[in-house]
């Protein structure tokens, strides 16, 4: 068994067809250990371009190889057949993050190599974000290295070195943990992540909104109602359309995001900036509730209040909310609503 970290590095066309746009592998750099203590090898090769001659300008700036590196490169079937030979057979592999896989796949098969497109490839980015930063983003390689502590004195965007830094992390990680986790055990670690970051924005979201209730004045405040539900009443008119404190400009708020006992939306003067609607409610009598439009320009926002709705608060979409209930008599609906059901009777025929 031998731990396979690999790294490639690619080019691209400047596309002007389809064929241009695939990511073409202009060096395989790997590094491999024996077991979690082991010292391990490098593999590293430049491959020969054969679909973009020249190398894309942005490739230039990031990868610090020449023109000329490739004078004495092999072509890439050559490149990769060596590289798996030097892999053997019992290897496993890593990558930091998805697209090294991706980019591999795409060569493989362009140059009709799907006898190794099966592998599998674990990705150590995923299982450092998780276990280390403890976050969903994906965190770049040289960033995790500092994280971790580890010596980088080799410069970045080699796939070389970029495949030593990878297999650095990877036995970092087992000393620290034990072992690496799998695939199941990741999706379950995302899972409570999410759920715990979702947590924690809806508190400090109900947090800021109770505070700028209390603290700011809404520059427009009305009462919406009543309503036979909260949902009816999130719909309606009178709590999403609202002129501009400024101008004349007739607003609407979109999507509302609850937390807690509070919804809030998003709307925008194209002149006065973004304003931001707070919907409360309270209940009527004959089970009616009835709901309190607020509207705070953005400035007198915290800075996160609508991302933490976002994030932490039950989206309710106001194209998906309940119709309406209309009275029975109220004849410019009905006729409205005798149409649509006559459309949707033909839709079940079919
Ligand atoms: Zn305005």
């Amino acid at each position: 068994m031998s731990y396979v970290f690999f790294d490639l590095e690619w080019n691209q066309g400047y596309p002007r067809s389809e064929a241009e746009k695939i990511d073409e592998i202009i060096q395989i750099g790997a590094y491999r250990l024996h077991d979690w203590q082991d010292s391990g090898d490098a593999f590293s090769a430049w491959v020969k371009p054969g679909i973009h001659k020249k190398l894309h300008h942005q490739v230039k700036k990031l990868v610090p190889l020449e023109q000329a590196d490739f004078k004495h490169a092999k072509p890439f079937r050559r490149v990769a057949g060596e590289f798996f030979r030097w892999c053997g057979q019992d290897a496993r592999f890593f990558t930091w993050g998805t697209c090294d896989a991706r980019v591999l796949d795409t060569n493989l098969c362009w140059y009709g190599m799907e006898e190794y497109l099966d592998l599998e490839i674990y990705d150590l980015q995923r299982a450092f974000d998780l276990l280390v930063l403890e976050t969903v983003n994906q965190t770049s390689l040289e960033a995790a290295v500092t994280a971790l502590g580890l010596d980088a004195e080799l410069p970045y965007h080699d796939a070389g070195n970029d495949a030593r830094y990878t297999a650095l992390i990877g036995r970092e990680l087992v000393r620290r943990f034990g072992r690496l986790p799998g695939e199941e055990e990741l999706d379950r670690l995302e899972a409570q992540l999410r759920e715990q970051l979702r947590l924690q924005a809806m508190e400090a979201a109900d947090r800021d909104i109770h505070t700028l209730l209390e603290v700011e004045h809404p520059v427009m405040a009305r009462k919406c109602g009543a309503f036979a539900s909260e949902a009816e009443g999130l719909k309606s008119r009178s709590a999403r359309i609202y002129h501009c404190p400024s101008c004349d400009n007739l607003l609407c708020g979109g999507n509302w995001y609850q937390v807690g006992i509070h919804y809030v939306s998003r709307s925008r003067c194209a002149e006065h900036g973004r304003y931001f609607g707070v919907m409360s409610f309270h209940e009527e009598r004959f089970e009616r509730v009835q709901g309190t439009l607020r509207v705070y320009p953005e400035d007198l926002l915290p800075d996160d209040l609508f991302r933490l709705c976002r994030q932490g608060g039950k989206r309710i979409e106001v194209n998906q909310m309940p119709r309406k209930r209309h009275r029975s008599g109220s004849g410019r609906f009905k006729g409205f609503r005798r149409k649509k059901a006559a459309g949707e009777g033909k839709n079940v025929r079919q």
